[in-house]
């Protein structure tokens, strides 16, 4: 791959190894052109099931997405980020040996809890405790994300109602007919002028 400090295009591997229990090939590489040093990570990309969140939408399972929920909970926690690729590794790992099409995101909260349990003590805590109210935190997200998208389909109707109540009182108030013809005879007569 391209150097990502300089965009070279040829790199040396300096070390590769098994990591996350054999099911990543790690690799330290250098750039032969700046001479930074960076990782890639090397993983068998198979079919992982769609996650289906409580009120039954569905979405890709997001690697990316566990990862930062997992890192969060371990916040300034004493665990090593190769034990932490290790769990996420055994997390998709079971998820995929379900063999189904789609998972309830339950399912997934309960994966992570168990690898918690084993991690860190404080994490898990951390996580079971937020775990009940972070499902109806992803709903409730939905439900802004729904109104977000009917806003834009019908930006006059939904924006309106969210101007302050003073605007919608100020417009009103100083009548739009009145304000109107105001603003339309100025219009005429700059034009003529
Ligand atoms: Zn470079």
């Amino acid at each position: 791959m391209y150097c990502p400090f300089c965009g070279h295009e040829e790199t040396k591997v300096n070390d590769s190894r098994l990591a996350a229990e054999g099911r990543q090939i790690r690799r330290r590489r250098e750039c032969l052109a700046c001479g930074e040093r960076f990782t890639t990570f090397e993983t068998a990309e198979l079919v992982m099931p769609l996650v289906v969140k409580s009120h039954g939408s569905r979405e890709p399972f997001d690697e990316q997405k566990l990862r930062s929920g997992l890192i969060k909970a371990l916040q300034k926690r004493p665990v090593e980020q190769d034990r932490i690729e290790a769990a996420i590794s055994r997390i998709t790992h079971r998820l995929r040996s379900l063999g189904e099409r789609e998972v309830p995101s339950r399912q997934v909260g309960e994966f992570v809890m168990n690898e918690l349990r084993h991690l860190d003590e404080v994490a898990y805590v951390r996580f079971a405790s937020v775990y009940r109210s972070f499902q109806d935190v992803d709903a409730f997200r939905d439900e802004v994300d729904k109104l977000k998208v009917r806003r834009r389909r019908e930006p006059l109707e939904g924006q309106l109602s969210l101007l302050s109540a003073e605007d919608a009182a100020g417009k009103d108030a100083a009548g739009k007919d009145a304000a109107g013809k105001d603003a339309i005879g100025k219009t005429k007569g700059g034009k003529r002028d």
